[in-house]
């Protein structure tokens, strides 16, 4: 006989109050005492950073986005002209991600992602703020970067014929933006 699925309530690693976790969602703040906690994929519940940006304004939720800084290099191949100089300026030393971490369809949450490598916001932190449901866990970063730093690229006006990218990112954090 088929068994229901059970679910195992998640409870605060800081002072096992339950956190209000539906099963698609990837991280939570504890309403008790306001810690940040992550379902990792391997080692279960795990502590997370969560910032507030200082622009929430009062009546709206804040929205999630996993900050994270890369550095990439490309190799791309065109049919005709090149514009790698230009992709080694844009890239430089390292550029930030802004990763949309609450739900939204792909394509544009690769344009949200790539519109913020281009124009990053300012981070100035605030007071914590309710927000959107975290969607997109942490262990997903490390393919939407390279998604978005490949539509960066595939954007620029040459015949590109092969692109490939190799991305070093840091640790993300979670920063709850306007
Ligand atoms: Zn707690």
């Amino acid at each position: 006989m088929a068994r229901p699925i059970e679910l195992i309530p998640l409870l605060c690693l800081n002072c096992a109050t339950r956190l209000p976790a539906n099963p698609d969602e990837a991280a939570w703040v504890c309403p008790q005492c306001g810690e940040g906690q992550r379902l990792d994929e391997r080692e279960g519940l795990a502590r997370l950073e969560v910032h507030y940006s200082s622009g929430i304004p009062l009546n709206q939720p804040g929205k999630p986005y996993w900050v994270v800084d890369g550095q990439a290099r490309f190799q791309r191949k065109t049919y005709s002209g090149s514009q790698s100089a230009e992709a080694e300026k844009f890239w430089g030393d390292s550029r930030r991600f802004f990763i949309p971490a609450y739900t939204l369809p792909l394509e544009t949450l690769l344009k949200v992602g790539s519109a913020f490598v281009s124009h990053p916001p300012t981070l100035e932190a605030g007071p914590p703020a309710p927000f959107e449901a975290v969607t997109l866990s942490l262990e997903d970063v490390t393919a939407i970067a390279q998604f978005i730093a490949m539509a960066i690229e595939a954007d620029r006006p040459d015949k590109l014929k092969e692109l490939q990218v190799n991305l070093q990112l840091g640790d993300p954090v979670l920063w709850i933006l306007p």
